[in-house]
């Protein structure tokens, strides 16, 4: 039993003033794993005033000294990969496969960080004057459970690289995740009060960094009802704010595709981190006269879906992180069935053997509509809608049919048809024959899937305020 009851103000580890525990819970056996003490709004204010007053130098940092710092996390994080897989597997129930993909990610993340710094101009000439682009201020990050170091790594390296300083708050269910990478960014020893991080409850430690008038930035990940009740908070104190929000992910697989490549290209897009994933590929458009051929292949490749221990190498599909994500999946799939959807393969309950933990039986519905629940909601479990089409046009019309627009995904032989069909989709990314993550690149959401973008240059400039000097002639 482990019990976290620090949170990290001004380069210390210190006891939170709050006195509320929070239990974590394993999902693989929802036996308790520890506890962790809660931080309250007394804490996240100092946690502000450290990051305050830690700006007024660190904005002033040369690019070189916050390449260095850069440098001095990255090696942190390097002596600890088995730590890091290890706890996400237990805490968060992430599969083996998974975690270690997250962790090379989070390594990624320093590195196109200190990419941005060594080829990024932050003055600029634009029409007859100089504009400098300077570190917004402090910044408050806010973060879900689903890939929790992840984002710290990704959302703490770009506002480094600005000069930015950070208050951080991750999921209360991500405490020992948490915990194990506070010790990397302490050994960093970095200025005290770059970063802070207070574990806390949203509508305590998340609020009170909505409201706060010393944030100055919100980087948030997380659901879009959450997303819209911290910028509406934000705007009364004109923060910036970066949403990355939930998703519907469409992939259309065109008639022309090679179906041995692009069916379990779907199925790895639709259940990657067990369907808790903003971008997972939850409808799959396919061509009316290839639904039975499809129909085949997703029987025969989701009998070797192995779904279990997180900790087994070849599980592919691990436990939803709470009960109560459990019951969100169950209520889902119950909705498709009262629907009248039918199930492909998967459906109610747990899978045999599995029933102490918050498994699911991954999930494929076939006659479904674009207008049904299950097609139109993020369930963020793993649950795939399989919606036929007729012609190319039909595709994209149904794949932009939806109020999300984080990714896509497209598969052909015929890369120009590819391209053309992907240029059409309105959606943040739209993956071509595979999946990838290009770190320069821009992520991020059309519609409600959020606003603005990370990674790359305009991530970097998210953080940053453009100063004009204009001296007439
Ligand atoms: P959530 O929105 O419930 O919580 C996210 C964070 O916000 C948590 O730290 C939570 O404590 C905090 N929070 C909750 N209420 C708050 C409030 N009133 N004020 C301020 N902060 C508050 O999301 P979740 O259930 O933790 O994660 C799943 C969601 O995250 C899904 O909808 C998923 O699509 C989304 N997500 C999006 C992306 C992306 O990049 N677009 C990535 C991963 C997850």
């Amino acid at each position: 039993m482990k019990t976290i009851d620090k949170i990290y103000i001004n380069g210390e580890f210190v006891t939170p003033q709050g006195t509320e525990y929070f239990d974590l819970i394993s999902p693989t056996t929802n036996e308790k794993l520890g506890k962790v003490r809660l931080g309250n709004t007394e804490d996240t204010q100092n946690a502000i005033e450290a990051a305050k007053n830690a700006l007024k130098t660190f904005s002033k940092t040369t690019a070189s000294e916050r390449i260095q710092y850069l440098k001095n996390i990255k090696s942190a994080i390097e002596k600890r990969k088995d730590d890091f897989i290890d706890v996400m597997t237990e805490e968060y129930g992430g599969t083996f496969q998974f975690a270690s993909v997250s962790y090379d990610y989070m390594l990624k993340s320093f590195e196109s960080a200190i990419n941005l710094l060594n080829n990024y101009d932050f003055t600029k000439t634009m029409g007859e004057s100089e504009v400098q682009m300077t570190p917004i201020g402090v910044v408050g990050i806010i973060i879900p459970w689903n890939s929790s170091n992840g984002f710290i790594c990704s959302k703490l390296s770009t506002a480094i690289a600005a000069g930015c300083t950070t208050v951080i708050k991750p999921s209360e269910m991500s405490a020992q995740q948490t915990q194990l990478i506070l010790e990397c960014l302490h050994e960093a020893n970095l200025p005290k009060g770059v970063f802070n991080i207070v574990n806390g409850l949203g509508e305590v430690v998340g609020a009170e960094i909505s409201r706060n008038p010393d944030i100055s930035k919100i980087s948030f990940t997380g659901s879009t009802n959450v997303g819209k009740i911290i910028a509406k908070e934000a705007v009364n104190t004109m923060k910036r704010v970066t949403l990355e929000l939930g998703g519907k992910s469409p992939n259309i697989i065109l008639d022309d595709a090679d179906f041995s490549k692009a069916i379990p290209l779907a199925l790895g897009a639709a259940f990657m981190n067990s369907g808790q994933a903003c971008i997972a590929g939850t409808r799959l458009l396919i061509p009316e006269n290839k639904l039975e051929e499809t129909k085949l292949l997703i029987k025969e490749i989701a009998s070797n879906f192995i779904v279990g221990n997180p900790k087994n190498p070849n599980t592919a599909v691990g436990p939803m992180v709470s009960e109560k994500q459990y019951n969100r999946v169950q209520d889902y799939i119950q909705i498709g069935i009262n629907e009248g959807a039918e199930i492909l393969t998967g459906g109610l309950g747990k899978p045999e053997g599995l029933e102490n933990g918050n498994f699911v039986k991954p999930t494929v519905f076939v006659n479904v509509t674009n207008q049904m629940r299950i097609a139109r909601e993020e369930i963020f479990g793993p649950v795939l809608s399989i919606i036929t089409y007729k012609t190319e046009e039909e595709a994209i019309e149904i794949a932009n049919d939806t109020t999300y627009g984080l990714q896509a995904y497209v598969s052909s032989s015929n890369t120009e048809r590819a391209h053309r069909v992907a240029s059409q989709i309105n959606a943040g990314r739209v993956q071509i024959n595979g999946i990838g993550h290009d770190p320069m690149a821009p992520f991020g959401g059309f519609k409600q899937s959020g606003i603005g973008r990370e990674f790359g240059t305009l991530g970097l400039e998210a953080y940053l305020e453009p100063r004009a000097l204009i001296q007439p002639k």
